[in-house]
C-alpha cells in the first residue's frame, strides 16, 4: 500500500496516489474568501472570516457619511 503523507489515505497503486496528490489532496478543506482570497480549512472559518468584511465595509459607509457631513 502506499499511504499519502499529507492525508494517510491509503493506496494499492502508486499512479493511483500520484494522482490523488496532485487532484485531491488538501483540495476538499479549502474553502476560499471570494473577496481577498484568503483560505480556510474549515467552512465555518470562512463564514466567520465574511464577518470581517462585513464590518469592513460598515466601517467605511459610516466614514463616507461623516466625511460628507463634516
Ligand atoms: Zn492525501
Ligand atoms: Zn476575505
Amino acid at each position: 500500500m502506499y499511504p499519502c503523507d499529507t492525508c494517510g489515505r491509503q493506496y494499492r497503486r502508486l499512479i493511483s496516489l500520484q494522482r490523488h496528490k496532485r487532484l485531491e489532496c488538501g483540495k476538499e478543506a479549502q474553502f476560499e474568501c471570494a473577496l481577498c482570497h484568503a483560505k480556510f480549512k474549515h467552512k465555518h472559518s470562512l463564514l466567520r472570516h465574511y464577518n470581517v468584511h462585513m464590518a469592513d465595509v460598515k466601517k467605511s459607509s459610516k466614514f463616507e457619511r461623516e466625511e460628507r457631513f463634516a
